[in-house]
């Protein structure tokens, strides 16, 4: 088999049907030979019904069903780790991401990269949330130990071996797009247009986001631990100060 596409899927019922019909188009438009693992993470909705649904309609979907939300990263990690495609490819099930850029990522992919990543050009999302964003990655490149590239998510093609690699890596937080830039893999980037949410609204709470943005800080950077030290010092000798 060609391709593994992994998709995260929380409570995504209203677009799920929509994504199963660009993804197969497209797929099928190029004769690349696929499977669709969605993984559930413990959606409440009829995401679920409709993923057996899809099994049962075309073997090429598969459904994966985590017993809780265990969040984006994680749901992706257990899908990674059931693809048996010689590349995988990650993509949200809110059609952000466009399944018609998957051809142009292979052909990419074949010019001898292990991993090719979606660079989104525009965003269409709150002003406040493109500017965190914005601040966010900016951030990350400039504490970061190696270098992670900027506006780029979890949309991507990877070869086998690139997956193999992620998959024996034993990080419980995990921050994909870093533990990828981590790797040292060969890898390049494409720019799309990123739409907004085909149907419903974000699943990443502000709590869910800030966590993620705090995983991809600490996990490729020294300083914030630095400065945790450095703030414990400077805490205990006032203390010791104010004491005397
Ligand atoms: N998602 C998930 N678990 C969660 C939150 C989100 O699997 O706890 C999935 C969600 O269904 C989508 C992807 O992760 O496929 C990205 O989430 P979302 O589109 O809500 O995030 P945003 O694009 O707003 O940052
Ligand atoms: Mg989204």
């Amino acid at each position: 088999m060609d391709l593994s596409v992994v998709i995260p899927v929380y409570n995504e019922a209203t677009g799920l049907t929509e994504l199963r019909r660009r993804l197969t188009e497209t797929l099928e438009k190029d004769q690349i030979s696929f499977e669709v693992i969605m993984v559930d993470d413990g959606s409440q909705d009829d995401s679920r019904k409709l993923m057996v649904e899809f099994h049962q309609t075309d073997e090429r979907f598969r459904a994966l069903f985590l017993s809780r939300n265990f969040g984006h990263q994680i749901a992706i990690t257990a899908g990674m780790m059931h693809a048996s495609g010689d590349t995988v490819a990650i993509m949200d099930a809110d059609l952000q991401d466009p399944p018609e850029a998957i051809p142009t990522f292979v052909k990419k992919l074949r010019e001898g990269y292990d991993v090719v990543y979606g660079v989104r050009r525009k965003r269409k999302e709150h002003i406040f949330k493109r500017l965190a964003y914005y601040v966010f990655y900016r951030l990350l490149a400039k504490l970061s130990d190696y270098p992670i590239p900027l506006d780029s998510g979890d949309f991507c093609l990877m070869t086998r071996r690139m997956v193999d690699h992620l998959n024996r890596m034993p990080e419980k937080h995990r921050y994909l797009r870093g533990l990828r830039a981590w790797s040292g893999f060969m890898q390049t980037g494409i720019e799309y247009e990123r739409e907004s949410r085909y149907s419903g609204k974000s699943k990443y709470t502000v709590t869910k986001l800030f966590n993620l943005a705090l995983d991809g800080l600490i996990s490729f950077s020294a300083i914030p631990v630095r400065l945790i030290i450095q703030f414990g010092f400077l805490t205990a000798l006032t203390s010791f100060v104010i004491g005397v």
